[in-house]
């Protein structure tokens, strides 16, 4: 993959976009294959969006040679850049875009999620909106699966349709293995080391809530994402969960003893039975 992303690279020097991603606020972007943006199926529909379509992908592919004044070549530029974002959302869903992007997010280009107990997970852009002009990008973390605005002004007026609605999700599905532990880590308010009574009321419940919603979950064998005994909660509903399995089967035990014991076969199953069966038998027998 990456063998092939350098030779392509380098058998052509592009100018244009390599200004474009290398130019302060554009370090979302990553660099769009000459391959990606000559094949005109990846293109369908957008020479309506923008505006002098073909010499705005001139400008991009480095072939643009119009003479025209400033104003023009600025309105060109423009379109240019719009154009290269839109091309930008549907190559970062591609198998080579999704690889770049990757490269990005490793190297933190996307930023750290500002939370305290996600460790500085790195952030993926995220758009809210698959339609131009309609809302900034926004930053997406894959461990407290939240989002936050960009921390720079410069990053924080780039349109959301350049990296789109599916990208992170398209990425963490074909790459399982990247997504996260969830994180159960959480902030607890206190006043002197004390929890604050109405806080600590409301993460007991979110908690039970959670355990049951995970013992639900595993009935069904549905991977749940959160790490096995990363929490004390687990333990204690695994607890709990085997002290129901434990008393169903006392009952079992009671109910077959007590037939045995009438047919008078106690003492030969006696011995076999273990210490709980045991005290259910004496609990059965009274
Ligand atoms: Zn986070």
């Amino acid at each position: 993959m990456d063998d092939y992303g350098t030779e392509s690279d380098s058998d052509y020097t592009s100018y244009w976009r390599d200004w474009f991603i290398s130019s302060r606020g554009n370090e979302y972007f990553c660099e769009i294959d000459e391959e990606y943006l000559t094949d005109r199926f990846n293109l369908t529909g957008l020479n309506t969006e923008v505006q002098y379509y073909q010499y705005a992908m001139d400008l991009i592919t480095d072939v643009f040679d119009l003479d025209c004044d400033d104003e023009m070549r600025e309105t060109i530029e423009k379109s240019a850049r719009h154009l290269y974002g839109l091309v930008h959302a549907r190559y970062i869903a591609s198998t080579r875009g999704l690889t770049k992007m990757l490269e990005k997010y490793k190297k933190a280009d996307f930023g750290k999620c500002p939370r305290v107990m996600c460790n500085s997970h790195p952030l993926l852009p995220l758009g809210l909106s698959d339609i131009p002009n309609l809302k900034p990008v926004k930053l997406y973390c894959a461990r407290c699966e939240d989002t936050y605005n960009p921390k720079s002004s410069r990053h924080a007026s780039i349109d959301g349709a350049y990296f789109g609605t599916s990208f992170h999700s398209i990425l963490f599905q074909v790459y399982p293995t990247l997504v996260p532990a969830k994180s159960q880590e959480r902030y607890v308010p206190r006043v002197y080391g004390f929890k604050v009574h109405a806080a600590a009321a409301l993460v007991r419940w979110q908690n039970s809530v959670r355990g049951d919603m995970r013992r639900r979950l595993r009935k069904m064998e549905v991977d749940s994402g959160f790490k096995d005994g990363e929490d004390d909660l687990e333990d204690e509903d695994e607890d709990e969960e085997e002290i129901d399995e434990e008393e169903e089967l006392q009952m079992q035990l009671q109910q077959h003893q007590l037939v045995e014991y009438r047919g008078g076969a106690t003492a030969a199953t006696g011995a076999l039975v273990p210490v709980a069966a045991g005290d259910a038998q004496m609990g059965g027998v009274a």
